[in-house]
């Protein structure tokens, strides 16, 4: 694969097709080491400049994606442009497209109570080929967060979404990254809320 840098960081030339064959591969290997996909917003980057575990981070992310217009206008200004930007939003309507085909389990964690709710209601109904397996709403204390991943283990999504803001999901995640038993995770932003309109 080509990379475009972006303050430092490698983010592949990938297009929105492109980066959901790459995921459907992965999930199509039948393997368990999780898979983490980083959505790269401007602010995650600036962020990685001063914040050196961060910075490991995203460096450890299996596979990074251009989320929003600025970081494509970044790499278009260092005339190596990325094609299309891949945001968490139309990645997760991506997702769930490709597993409503091949017949994913999704868990939904993060948004409020209600908005969760309603999400994994919605994904159900518009999506009938994928099983919302497990969610949680991103309010619970951190004291609980060693339930959450044990609930999450126990139900093996192949696809682990977490709407819980940026960077928080993506530490959370990274964090967790040989317990959760998912085999792709994706933080999201609000992505969420979209879905439950
Ligand atoms: N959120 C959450 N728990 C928190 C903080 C935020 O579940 O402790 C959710 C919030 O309800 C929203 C999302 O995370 O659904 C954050 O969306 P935002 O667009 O602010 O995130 P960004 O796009 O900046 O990552």
């Amino acid at each position: 694969t080509d990379y475009s840098n972006i303050m430092g960081i490698p983010v592949p030339k990938l297009t929105m097709p492109e980066t959901v064959a790459r995921i459907q591969g992965v999930l199509a290997e039948r393997k368990r080491k999780l898979f983490h996909v980083v959505t790269l917003n401007p602010e995650i980057a600036m962020s990685c400049q001063q914040d050196a575990e961060l910075r490991g981070i995203v460096d450890g992310a299996d596979l990074l994606t251009a989320d929003g217009i600025g970081i494509v206008l970044v790499s278009r200004m260092r005339r190596n442009p990325l094609p299309e930007r891949v945001t968490g939003c139309d990645l997760l309507f991506e997702l769930l497209e490709a597993g409503n085909r091949s017949g994913w389990s999704f868990y939904l964690l993060g948004a409020d109570e209600a908005t969760n709710r309603r999400a994994a209601d919605l994904i159900r109904q518009r999506y009938p080929g994928v099983s919302v397996v497990g969610r949680q709403h991103g309010y619970f204390d951190p004291s609980e967060d060693e339930r959450v991943a044990a609930d999450i283990a126990a139900k093996r999504p192949d696809v682990l979404v977490v709407a819980l803001g940026a960077p928080k999901a993506e530490r959370w995640i990274h964090a967790r990254k040989d317990r959760l038993q998912a085999r792709v995770a994706v933080g999201v932003g609000g992505s969420l809320d979209i879905v439950a309109g």
